[in-house]
């Protein structure tokens, strides 16, 4: 029998799951609509997304095990999510590794969404030393993988890059602080001040925003003037990690008016030379699925080492 890997990548509006292997990276990918943040709502979403999966195996294939991605802090150790969870608040305290891997009969794993941005978008630079992975979406996630290990910190909360503060007593964010980059840079923030500010975006969603700065000269120096905040906080964060690669993705990211170019640009400025010089910059290759692509190689890599070694490993 062949062993093939699930992934999930729970967000605040769609469980995206997809299967595959290292090999044959995503085989069958599908998403469901998430309605509410409830523990046991979710948890039903996730058997029925599993279900969906093994439908779709050949005769001779069967899932060997599988990876969770969830936003928010997601405790690798304990199957815990930790923290705060604004766009899916019931979430905080479940415990979906406990919950469904007795019931599937297969290993789970869990980690952060940024994360398995960050680790499936490395997967195509195998001989990178290290990525930073930034995700532009409803928040601003991200990611750090060196030598083909995720940096979790000592308590899986590292890399909060979007909680960096770019502004002294700025704009108050979802976590609580003031001034964090978050608060500039992500889709609700976006959307939030330039609506304010300009009474033709009410009602507006991200890809309107992005689209009329585009053509209209004031909107277009207020949106760069949010993304240089922005910019700030990935550069500080460039600066002490010293990746070899930056990619940029995301939601707000992949929109064709996104202006990559202008943040690429404000990046750069903030950097030393050494810095600058050293760092490929790149959008994600594989968009809105690297997570469930980095949850699908990470599963598999990990039972690899289960079988082994009969340790948890990485
Ligand atoms: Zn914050």
């Amino acid at each position: 029998m062949k062993n093939i890997f699930a992934a999930f990548d729970l967000g605040g509006s769609y469980l995206k799951y997809g299967m595959g292997t290292a090999d044959t990276l995503i085989q069958f990918d599908s998403r469901i609509a998430v309605e509410s943040s409830d523990k046991q709502y979710l948890y039903s979403l996730f058997t029925q997304a599993f279900s969906d999966m093994k439908s779709h195996l050949s005769k001779d294939e069967i899932i060997a095990g599988a990876c969770i991605g969830s936003p928010g802090t997601a405790n690798s150790k304990t199957g815990k999510i930790e923290g705060v969870n604004p766009n899916l608040p019931e979430w905080t305290g479940a415990n979906p590794v406990k919950a469904l891997q007795s019931s599937w009969g297969i290993p789970i794993y869990l980690d952060n969404d940024a994360n398995l941005m960050t680790y499936g978008e490395y997967s195509a630079y195998p001989k990178a030393d290290s990525m930073l992975g930034i995700t532009i979406g409803t928040g601003i996630g991200s990611g750090f993988v060196t030598r083909n290990q995720i940096f979790h910190g000592s308590t899986y909360s590292a890399l909060e890059v979007g909680h960096t503060i770019v502004v002294k007593d700025g704009l108050l964010c979802n976590c609580g602080k003031k001034g964090c980059a978050e608060a500039y840079g992500s889709a609700n923030s976006i959307i939030r001040v330039m609506s304010a500010k300009f009474p033709s975006l009410q009602k507006a969603n991200i890809k309107d925003v992005l689209d009329k700065a585009l053509v209209d000269k004031s909107m277009k120096v207020q949106l760069e003037h949010l993304l240089s905040l922005l910019a700030i906080a990935i550069a500080n964060a460039v600066t002490i990690l010293n990746p070899a690669i930056l990619i940029i993705g995301g939601g707000v990211a992949d929109i064709d008016s996104f202006p990559f170019s202008y943040l690429e640009k404000e990046i750069l400025e903030n950097l030393m030379i050494e810095h600058k010089r050293s760092l490929l910059i790149n959008q994600a290759k594989y968009g809105n699925k690297a997570a469930i692509l980095g949850g699908i190689i990470l599963a598999e890599t990990r039972n690899h080492y289960q079988k082994k070694y009969n340790i948890d490993s990485l």
